[in-house]
This record gives structure tokens, sequence and C-alpha cells, in this order.
């Protein structure tokens, strides 16, 4: 591999389109680069010359963990679906091809843990797009020229949107609506600028959402985050582009103001933080004075590994960042190819933990976010001799529940909190109820919107 000095190069995606122009995808036979592009008919597919060139290892794919994690791979779609993209694609019938691939995405939960239905706020009688705010302190912020990224993740939980399902995209036009929303919402102290990823703006466009919220009168208003894969997939971002100098001049800026700046980073395996290019971004959003927290999911054929967790948080704390969480990967796109039981993800994450001094212990998982919250799979303990999984709800969509543990049956093959059944024989976890009876309310208020009557209560 190349050490990763970086060339000054301009950024340029490659995509499905672009397969046959990837000089490291030539060396696949014809019939796995037409796999590559059925897939990629599903999945979303987009890398760039720094990813192709420092990050994978092509002498070790398609085992190389960076491969796995950018590169679609036919085995995360059903024989008979693979084969009939194959075929579709071979024939050229491209409306079928599209109709057939839809499909396909449809059948793939592309939108897990009641995103749209729970968490878009309605105000006023108004659905406010391009927000979500699930946890009291911390409102989500799509902006629409964000909603892309320098690569995708083959394991992306918001793939759903990269792929052209446009009702399940989020993006807000205007920093006015978010300016807006704040006011009327003083229990706010987070804004998080999230995607696709904020970073693929240009900085003038991020000064046009971040700077109306420094004018407007927003004391409440603390820390603002930004959700990123930049640092790992295109450093340039923060060193050589053309407007990397005004993004750390922004973040200056915002501190300025009297906010805490928290770059949200996501790294999913050490060699993302190998390169020179790497080391030298990370070091000046540093200098900056933005805090760098950092965060994946466990994948597996990714980062299923105590030892890659192990270097990661290591390498996170020697250049001055902090681990921040490990995330279960939800229930969405390829789960099937990628998940990790929970039993095993515990495993991975204390075997890990074990090796490291405190301050590499700042992490908190494997935590699971889902509908009623964020809940840590804490341990498994012993009740007269029999296994049971500690949770514990690190956030919530009620205030109250934060910090609650509860427990579940041991099953060592679950992968998600609907695959667990509460101990004891309980019919249910201690939110269920309450849970449902907020999506009951939210249903009925969107029925009083579009002007009907609710049925009556069963
Ligand atoms: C994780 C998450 C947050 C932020 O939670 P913190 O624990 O404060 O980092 C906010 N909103 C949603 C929907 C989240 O999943």
């Amino acid at each position: 591999m190349p050490d990763g000095a970086l060339k000054s190069g301009a950024y340029r995606a490659f995509t499905a389109r672009d397969i046959d122009a990837i000089p490291q995808l030539a060396a696949l036979s014809a019939d796995a680069r037409l796999r590559l592009r059925a897939v990629a008919q599903v999945l979303p597919f987009r890398v760039n010359a720094y990813v192709l060139e420092h990050l994978i290892d092509w002498s070790r794919a398609p085992d190389d963990p960076i491969y796995q994690l950018t590169i679609p791979q036919p085995e995360m779609l059903g024989d008979a679906d693979l084969s009939a993209l194959v075929d579709l694609g071979r024939r050229g019938s491209e409306a079928e091809l599209q109709a057939r691939a839809r499909a396909i995405q449809l059948a793939m939960n592309p939108h897990p843990a009641g995103q749209i239905d729970l968490n878009v706020p309605i105000e006023a009688g108004a659905v406010q797009r391009g927000l979500q705010h699930k946890y009291r302190q911390t409102v989500l912020f799509f902006p629409a020229q964000g909603q892309t990224c320098h690569a995708y993740c083959t394991y992306c939980f918001r793939w759903a949107q990269f792929v052209g399902l446009e009702d399940l995209k989020f993006a807000a036009r205007e920093a006015e609506t978010l300016v807006e929303y704040l006011k009327h919402h003083p229990e706010v102290t987070d804004v998080l600028f999230t995607g696709g990823d904020p970073l693929v703006m240009r900085t003038s466009v991020l000064r046009r959402y971040v700077e109306p919220l420094l004018r407007a009168d927003l004391p409440h208003l603390a820390h603002i985050r930004f959700g990123t894969k930049a640092l790992a997939y295109w450093p340039a971002r923060f060193l050589t582009d053309p407007d990397a100098d005004d993004l750390l001049r922004l973040f200056g800026e915002i501190q300025a103001a009297g906010k805490h700046v928290a770059v949200m980073a996501h790294y999913s395996h050490p060699r993302e933080l190998a390169t020179p290019a790497a080391v030298a971004a990370l070091q000046r959003v540093r200098d900056s004075g933005a805090v760098v927290r950092c965060q994946a999911p466990l994948v597996r054929r990714v980062n299923d590994d105590p030892a890659v967790w192990a270097d990661l948080w290591r390498a996170q704390v020697r250049l001055g960042a902090v681990p921040y969480y490990m995330f279960i990967e939800r229930d969405t796109g390829p789960k099937e190819y990628f998940k990790v039981p929970l039993a095993r993800a515990l495993q991975i994450y204390q075997g890990a933990y074990r090796q490291l001094s405190g301050l590499c212990r700042s992490v908190r998982g494997p935590s699971m976010s889902a509908t009623p919250g964020k809940i840590l799979v804490d341990g498994v303990t012993e009740i007269e001799g029999k296994p049971y999984f500690v949770l514990r709800m690190l956030q919530g969509r009620n205030p109250e529940w934060v910090g609650r543990i509860f427990l579940a049956e041991y099953d060592p093959d679950a992968a998600w909190i609907s695959e667990l059944r509460p101990a004891f024989g309980a019919p249910d976890f201690f939110y269920a109820e309450e849970l449902a009876e907020l999506s009951r309310q939210r249903a009925r208020v969107r029925l009083n919107m579009l002007g009907e009557t609710p049925p009556t209560a069963a």
C-alpha cells in the first residue's frame, strides 16, 4: 500500500456507473464486476481515490476490512435476488432491473427505529422536515446539501436515502426552520449536524446554516456537533481542499460565540487513523479547539475482533480524540451479512476494554439505537444458576427511562432488542406500554393534520 502521503487532488466520487473506470477493480473477473454492478443497484456505492489508494489493502481483498466496508458484496443479497439482477443486467433490461432492485430495497427494512414516524417533530400542525428530536437535549439537523458522503459504508443504517427512496430523506432547506424550532425549545442544548455527512458541504454553504445559529439569541444552545466520516474517508477536507482553512476558522468562530464544537467522528477500523493524512487532519481539527469524539458500529468482517477495537481506541486516545460509542449494527439493509449477536458483541467489547487504560474507557457499548432509546448491553449476570443480559437505557425517548437497568433472558443468537425476551416471563419490557401510547398519540396528531377523524380507540 502507498504510505498515505496526500496528493492534493480535487475530490472525485466513483459510483456504480464508474465501476469500469476504477483501476483497482479491473483485476476482478468480468463476472465479479457484473455481480458488483448488480449489488450496486440495490445498495449505495461510492468511493474516492483516497479510499481506493490509501485505505483498502488490495492484496487482501475481498477479505480486507476496508474493502468490506466500502465495496458492496454479492453475498449481501439473497441468491435468487442476485441472480435475477445479474440476468437483467446482462439482458440490458433497465426498467425491469430498476423495478426489481426497488422491490429488494423495500424488503430490507429501509427505515428502522421509527425515525420518521416518531422522531420528526410536528409543531403548529406542520411536520418539521429536516429535523429529528428524539432525546430532550439534542436536535438532529439534516441540511439538504449534506445528504451524501465522501464514500459510503456498505453497512450504513441510513442507506435508504442514498438509493433514492425519496420519502425517507430528511432535508431542511432553511436554517430558519432550525432557529425557529430552537427558540421554542429551551431544553435543547445540542444541535447535531448530520446526514449523510454535513462536511461534504462547502464551508460557505455550511456557514449559511451555522451563522444564523450564532446570530440568534439562543443562550441554551451550548454544543454544536458535526457527525462526519470525512476524517477517515477524505482527510483533505481539513488539509488541502480550497475551503479547509475556512472550515477550521468556522470551528473557531463557533467557540468565540461561546459554544462548544464536537466533531463526532466515525472511525470503523484503526487503519483509518494510520495514514499521515489522517493523523494530520485530526491534529488540525484538535488545533481548532474542537473536541473529536469517536463512534462506530461493530460489524462482522470489518471490526468483529477485540484486538481491532483495542487498537482503534488506543490510537484515538494517543491522537487526542475521545472514544465515545460502540454501536450494534441496526436491523436494516444487509444486516444478515454484518450482524454480530449481542453475546458476541459483549465479548468483543469487554475483550478490548479490559486491555486498556482508563483513558480509553470513556467509550460506552455495545449500544443499540432502538425505538425506545439507546440500550446498552452492560453484561451477563447469573441468577439462581441462569444467565441473563443486563441492559441499561443510556438515552430514552422519555427522560425518566434514562439509567434504568433491566434484564432479558440470555440468548446467544439474539442480535437486536426485538429478538430479546424480558426476564422472568414478563410480557414486555418496562417501556413498552408508554412507547405504544406515544405511537398512538403520534398517529392521532398525523390523522388530525389530514383532517380525518381517528378511529375510535380499541
Ligand atoms: C445518539 C443520539 C443522540 C445523541 O445522544 P448522546 O448520548 O447525547 O450522544 C441524539 N439523537 C439521536 C436520535 C441519537 O440516536
